[in-house]
């Protein structure tokens, strides 16, 4: 029989907080300063987005800033009708708002949504498998992955509908053609499962680029770690053990990003 090894380090983490304006601001700031950290940004575009707790409006990257350069007061209130709530004197970048408006608007559950235009992830949008299983940051995202046809560039509202049907309950949409996207029902949790996404495309395009063939884990093992995994069984929580530690990190390396 085997033994399941106990799970010392399973201490419950420390949740943050979103209740206000406020927070929201500075976590979505953070998720845009680590973006671009982790070399996960595109100039000013692409966008990540957060709902504005109580009201009906989320934010979003000011259209024309680098995400190194975006600072809390600087992301934008906008409501779902696209109208500019905080007398912001950057715009919103129009796609986005088609994008993001057209998630979050239908789904009260989630509370961020992170798009981007990587290297490796518009390479893996391009390939017709999508993601593969081969390898453990690929397996947490087994079965939980819709697929998006490429419309276009997103200037219209009503692909919003489109997204929500392919998004459906999974961690996110590999947008064919253009990018990823993931969403979470904390701001951590889009985060987390866009950096290991990311991890994913990564490592699936330099295994494909040596042109070698590669192992594939049998459909027994990937079953056991999806029992493993437990980021589907608490999607909220997914991402929080290690935001405190990114947070201090951008302190460290940026001081003063949270700064207005
Ligand atoms: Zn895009």
């Amino acid at each position: 029989m085997t033994e399941t090894a106990t799970i010392v380090q399973d201490a419950p983490a420390d949740f943050i907080q979103v209740n206000t304006e406020s927070d929201a601001r500075h976590h979505l700031c953070a998720v845009y300063r680590l973006l671009a950290h982790f070399g996960m940004d595109d100039l000013i575009y692409t966008h990540a987005s957060a709902r504005v707790p109580g009201e009906e409006a989320f934010l979003i990257n000011p259209f024309g800033l680098l995400f190194e350069e975006i600072t809390p007061a600087s992301l934008v209130k906008v409501d779902f009708e696209g109208r500019v709530l905080d007398n912001n004197r950057h715009a919103a970048n129009a796609a986005g708002f088609v994008i993001h408006n057209g998630i979050l608007r239908d789904r009260p559950d989630l509370q961020c949504v992170i798009h981007t235009h990587t290297r490796a992830g518009v390479a893996l949008s391009c390939l017709e498998a999508g993601l593969l299983p081969i390898n453990q940051f690929a397996i947490e995202f087994h079965g939980r992955l819709g697929l998006h046809d490429y419309e276009g560039i997103a200037f219209n509202l009503d692909e919003g509908p489109r997204l929500n049907r392919d998004l459906g309950e999974n961690f996110g949409l590999i947008l064919r053609n253009h990018g990823l996207l993931t969403v979470g029902a904390t701001i951590p949790a889009a985060f987390y499962f866009m950096y290991y996404l990311e991890q994913s495309a990564r490592v699936q395009m330099d295994v494909l680029a040596t042109g070698a063939p590669y192992t594939v884990v049998p459909p027994e093992v990937l079953s056991l770690t999806d029992t493993q995994f437990t980021s589907h069984r608490r999607a909220g929580s997914a991402g929080h053990r290690m935001w405190p530690s990114l947070l201090r990190l951008l302190d460290r390396k940026y001081p003063n990003w949270d700064e207005n």
